[in-house]
């Protein structure tokens, strides 16, 4: 008797043990190793079940799996839209997965306290969320002091490649958008190197199978960096120019405005070789160059103190302002295809506006929440 009370006793206490694991709160203003980020990604699919699910794209180098995070409503018989968002292409860049998790609470959140604006939108759209793209990079990057501002990919580039710092490539150079013309290294041992070829790499392959396969679809790109603090707009090379370079720009202003309106902070907003550097193979610009209609690559803190090592102190704060110019970016490139007459209704007199806003609202089923 006395055992099986003791036996059921114990099994109680590993249910508790196991309902505060599942329940426990994952700190969104600190960083985290990728173990922890992949216990959360599947803690966030198992609360929210109708929501949300994961989906394993690629493999990387050291063949780890890439995965990402696919949020919206689950509607039958309609075709939905997609935004994308990566981050963590750099793996030095801790703040970007930072800041991917906290986007994914936020929406979460936003959708469970009946948000109507966000509600809507993700009866529209689903978010293709990529919390970590380059996984062995970032994994390295956790080894010690020494690897900590590792940038590149984990494969050892070419067989006659002998540097110090085991090779690696630069994802972000290694996209088929004007591969290897300008911004970037054909030597191995460079921060930039480029790759052997265009998509040498095969996390730059994964994101261009999976991406490309739904161009179509694909309303908005947007890839998550440090530090500069910049929306940067295609492209990279300063030959060409994007058809919708206004809207773009237009945008990124607004968005920026809106980073700013959260603690002051002040981003810069402008073509990537203008306002950075000239450079090649970015992921931006080949999203823009298949068509997606808007790419945006954002830099978030700081403009250099302290760079890729950002305090954690900074990293609710950054991800707070971070959150406003997405989530500007995210309604505008939605409001476009789905609420058309608001769109339209924004350019109102202001006399008439509210008025005008109405009826659109009326007409289009729209939530016109400015
Ligand atoms: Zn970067």
């Amino acid at each position: 008797m006395l055992r099986s009370v003791g036996f059921a006793f114990l099994i109680l206490l590993s249910q508790i043990g196991a309902t505060m694991e599942e329940r426990m709160e994952h700190g969104y203003y600190k960083y985290h190793p990728m173990t922890e980020i992949t216990s959360w990604m599947q803690q966030i699919v198992r609360e929210h079940p109708s929501l949300v699910s994961t989906e394993a794209y690629g493999k990387t180098f050291e063949n780890r799996t890439i995965s990402l995070l696919k949020i919206g409503e689950r509607t039958s018989g309609v075709e939905k839209k997609a935004i994308w968002m990566d981050c963590g292409i750099h793996a030095r860049e801790w703040i970007a997965p930072a800041f991917c998790q906290y986007f994914v609470r936020e929406i979460l959140q936003a959708y469970n306290k009946t948000d109507p604006k966000m509600r809507e939108m993700m009866k529209n759209v689903d978010f293709y969320v990529t919390p970590v793209l380059n996984v062995d990079g970032y994994i390295y990057s956790w080894t010690d002091n020494t690897t900590r501002l590792w940038r590149k990919t984990r494969s050892p580039g070419p067989e006659d490649c002998v540097c110090f710092g085991d090779g690696g490539t630069d994802l972000n150079r290694n996209f088929d958008a004007l591969w290897g013309t300008v911004g970037m290294s054909h030597n191995c041992c460079s921060l930039f190197y480029a790759g052997a070829g265009p998509l040498s790499e095969p996390e730059s392959q994964a994101v261009t199978e999976f991406v490309g396969s739904r161009k179509a679809d694909i309303l908005c790109f947007l890839t998550i960096h440090n530090y500069g603090q910049m929306v940067l707009v295609p492209y990279g090379h300063p030959n060409i120019i994007s058809p919708n370079h206004n809207e773009l720009m237009e945008v990124g202003l607004a968005a920026a405005d809106a980073i700013r309106g959260v603690h002051g902070t002040s981003y810069t907003v402008g073509i990537s070789h203008d306002i950075l550097y000239p450079h090649s193979g970015l992921s931006m610009d080949w999203a823009r160059l298949v068509g997606i209609p808007f790419s945006f690559c954002l830099e978030l803190r700081d403009k250099g103190q302290h760079g890729f090592e950002l305090p954690e102190e900074q990293v609710r704060a950054t991800c707070e302002e971070a959150y406003a110019g997405v989530l500007h970016i995210v309604r505008h490139v939605h409001d476009k295809i789905f609420c058309r007459s608001g769109a339209v209704a924004i350019t109102a007199t202001t006399t008439t506006l509210w008025t005008t806003l109405l009826v659109a609202a009326w007409v289009t089923g729209c939530t016109t929440a400015l």
